[in-house]
Order: C-alpha cells, then structure tokens, then sequence
C-alpha cells in the first residue's frame, strides 16, 4: 500500500533531482525553445515543497491534488499547467482513500497523463512530454523501475523527432537532434517515483 508519507517522499525526490538537473533542463530547452524549463521546474517543485511544508494533506489524492494546484499557480510557462494538470488530475483519480494500492496509483497516473494529452492537444512522437510519461504508464503495471526505464527511454528517443507542439515546434526541422527538455523533466518525476519504491520495499508502484 501506498501512504500519504509516500507521496511526499515522491515530491521531495523530484524537487531534489530538478534542483540536481535544473542546469541539464535549461540547457536543452536553450537549443529548441527559450531556456527556462530548468528554472520553471525549479520554481514549480520549490512551491511544491514549501506549499507542502506548511499545509499537511492528509490523503495521497490530497497531496498530490495540492502539489499540482501549486504547480499550475507558481509557474508561467507551458510546463507549469501541463505538470500541474498530471499531478492534480491523478489525485483527484486516487479519492480520498487514506492510501492506496499500487494499481490503483497505475491507474491514477494513467488519469493523470491523458489529462495532460487532452489539456497540450499532443500525441504519441510530437516530442514532448508525453513521450516519456505515456510508455511510463504503459510499464506501471509491471512496476516503477520498469515505468523510470520506460520513461528515459522515450525520453532519449525523442533525439531525432521533429517538435509538433509547444515551443520547439516553431523551429520545424531544426527541433530535430536534440533532447526534448520536458520529456527528460518526466523521467527525472518517474525516476524519483521509482526511487522512493524502491526503498518503500520493492520496486512495485
Ligand atoms: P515553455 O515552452 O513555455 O518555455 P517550458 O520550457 O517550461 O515551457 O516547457 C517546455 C516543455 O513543455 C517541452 O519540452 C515539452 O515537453 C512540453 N510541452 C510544451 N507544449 C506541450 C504540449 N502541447 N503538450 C505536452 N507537452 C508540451
Ligand atoms: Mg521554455
């Protein structure tokens, strides 16, 4: 089962890898967009974690429904509603359970991430986000080692795409050869989600 305390973990360990990367993140939005995703996903998971310090949800959905109502409020670019909608989307899937069985989280996040394709209009090979987050969905099912594997991996194969939404689309065939920066933000989420299973006993979320 997954607790509230889980969910928080999850939180911090992705405020701490966006803080580790924001550099990395900047760097890649540099070459296809305007160099801020580092510093939005900073400012966003900085928000989170205070917003999260000072009010103490008492629910996974709660927590999480929290987290992504800060995200949407703290941050200017596309980004911010597009994390924000993942987060607050898949607490409202998860009820008002006080925790929560490992697939129904699946599910949840799998809520959660056809909000954020419904929300940004984007599909599978635009290059973005969505490219590490929906094959994560898929490999939930299996675990969160598997989801994180899931989640670099669509966010490496998204060199040699060619950008159809966002920012990086203005740059038409230019946008290709470069990482996309907000499907590499995903895998870090996912990779900081398998993290914490992990040492929660188990990689299985
Ligand atoms: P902005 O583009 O406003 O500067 P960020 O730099 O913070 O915002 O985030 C850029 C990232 O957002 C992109 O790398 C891409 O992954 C993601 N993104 C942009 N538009 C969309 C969209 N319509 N659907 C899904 N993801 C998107
Ligand atoms: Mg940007």
């Amino acid at each position: 089962m997954l607790d509230t305390e889980f969910f928080r973990r999850w939180m911090a360990a992705t405020a701490a890898a966006v803080d580790r990367e924001a550099g990395r993140l900047t760097d890649l939005d540099a070459a296809i967009g305007d160099a801020d995703h580092g510093s939005n996903m900073q400012r966003g998971f900085n928000a989170v974690s205070a917003v999260l310090e000072k009010e103490s949800p008492e629910t996974p959905g709660a927590l999480l429904t929290l987290a992504g109502r800060q995200l949407i409020s703290t941050v200017g670019g596309a980004s911010g509603p597009l994390y924000g909608t993942l987060l607050r989307c898949t607490g409202k899937a998860l009820g008002t359970e006080s925790e929560v069985t490992e697939s129904q989280f699946a599910e949840a996040f799998g809520t959660g991430v056809e909000a954020v394709a419904q929300l940004g209009g984007a599909k599978t090979g635009d290059k973005t986000m969505l490219d590490a987050l929906l094959p994560a969905v898929q490999a939930l099912g299996t675990s969160a080692g598997a989801a994180r594997d899931a989640a670099r991996a669509g966010a490496l194969a998204t060199v040699p795409l060619r950008a159809r939404k966002g920012r990086a689309s203005y740059l038409g065939e230019r946008s290709i050869g470069h990482q996309d920066p907000g499907a590499t933000s995903a895998a870090l989420l996912v990779t900081a989600l398998a993290e914490v299973a992990e040492s929660n006993g188990g990689g299985d979320a």
